[in-house]
């Protein structure tokens, strides 16, 4: 067992550590079988498996945070319920009952208790549902099985340095995803897909890409694991589009927009736009937001300068804040979007 006694809560990596167990489940046979808990960190497949060879997989993600009150409270799980049944018919995987999702959830969450960091560290429980096509076949059709799993793993605060903008870069000759395909599901594919774009802005000093939209290169879609907004005036702009993936972040943070008094505007934001936005950020339940400073057209050698002093914008900042808030249980939770672990 992970032994937790000289753990810094406050400086784990976004990454890996072993909890005590997951959770997981079997399709076969035409139905959902019973909930199995695991303390293996395996699998065990057939090398024929559809997942393998035909990338039969989908997966979400969301955070567990403990309060200062001491409440266990998960963030929208009906939400990523409602995603990962999106996904799965979008691919023609067999839908997880929403009903199952959150039974999964809230067990893998109690039964690794002890893997929820404290209050203090800012650090949070992430949870990993995965779904995988599980029977052996050779040729192309989706599978009859189907493996649900649900790990969780305590990840650090995403910005162990603070909240940095970071710069990002737009390069046309890549695209995450089709203009029909599969970049409004949670795919792993679809970052394959991303990879190398990824790798390149890295080794030039960028911390992703923005991707533009597949079809024209005109407009702006996300970024690789993370979806874009910006800040213009009283407005909160984020990008219209069929290739990319419905953030839980980015819808949560549109709310949070409204109640402050923006205005809300969902729609194809034209990459020359940028010159007259005043804050931009990406968002997704990783880091929450993450405000950039600079963004950079490779193909024009343009950069858009968003942030002059480097510093986050005032906007971008409250909004972080006030989604932080209530994830934690600082700020009270008027649209009912926790789920309290009893
Ligand atoms: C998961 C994901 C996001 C973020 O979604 P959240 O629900 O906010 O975590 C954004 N873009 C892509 C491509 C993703 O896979």
């Amino acid at each position: 067992m992970t032994n937790l006694e000289n753990i810094n809560w406050s400086s784990l990596p976004f990454g890996y550590l072993k909890a005590d167990y997951n959770v997981r489940c079997i399709y076969k046979d035409g139905k959902w079988g019973e909930i199995e808990v695991s303390d293996s960190e395996f699998v065990n497949i057939h090398i024929a498996a559809t997942c393998l060879h035909y990338g039969q997989e989908i997966f979400e993600g969301l955070k567990a945070f403990r309060g200062k009150d001491g409440k266990i409270r998960i963030f929208r799980p009906e939400a990523n319920a409602q995603r990962l049944i999106n996904s799965a018919k979008g691919i023609k995987m067999e839908p997880v009952p929403e009903e199952l999702f959150l039974e999964m959830v809230k067990k893998v969450v109690k039964l690794n208790e002890r893997f929820i960091p404290p209050y203090e560290s800012g650090s949070s429980l992430y949870i990993r549902p995965v779904e995988i096509g599980t029977q052996a076949r050779v040729g192309v059709k989706p599978a009859d099985e189907y493996t649900l799993i649900i790990f969780v793993t305590p990840v650090g605060p995403y910005f162990p340095e603070g909240f940095k903008p970071t710069k990002v870069a737009v390069y046309r000759e890549y695209d995450r995803a089709a203009p029909c395909g599969t970049g409004r599901w949670k795919v792993g594919g679809n970052y394959a897909c991303g990879m190398g774009a990824t790798a390149r802005a890295q080794e030039n000093g960028f911390s992703a890409v923005l991707f533009l939209d597949p079809k024209e290169k005109k407009y702006l879609d996300e970024c690789g694991p993370a979806n874009f907004f910006a800040i213009k005036g009283n407005k909160y702009i984020t990008p219209k589009s069929g290739s990319i993936l419905p953030s839980i972040t980015n819808m949560s943070l549109q709310q949070i927009a409204k109640d402050m008094g923006l205005e809300v505007e969902c729609r194809p934001i034209p990459i020359e736009e940028l010159a007259e936005v005043d804050e931009a950020a990406e968002c997704g339940t990783a880091a929450v937001c993450s405000p950039l400073s600079e963004i950079y057209d490779n193909d024009n050698d343009k950069t858009y300068v968003i942030s002059k002093d480097g510093n986050p914008g005032p906007v971008v900042t409250e909004l972080y804040k006030r989604l932080q808030g209530i994830q934690k249980g600082d700020i009270e939770d008027i649209h009912g979007w926790n789920t309290i672990l009893d």
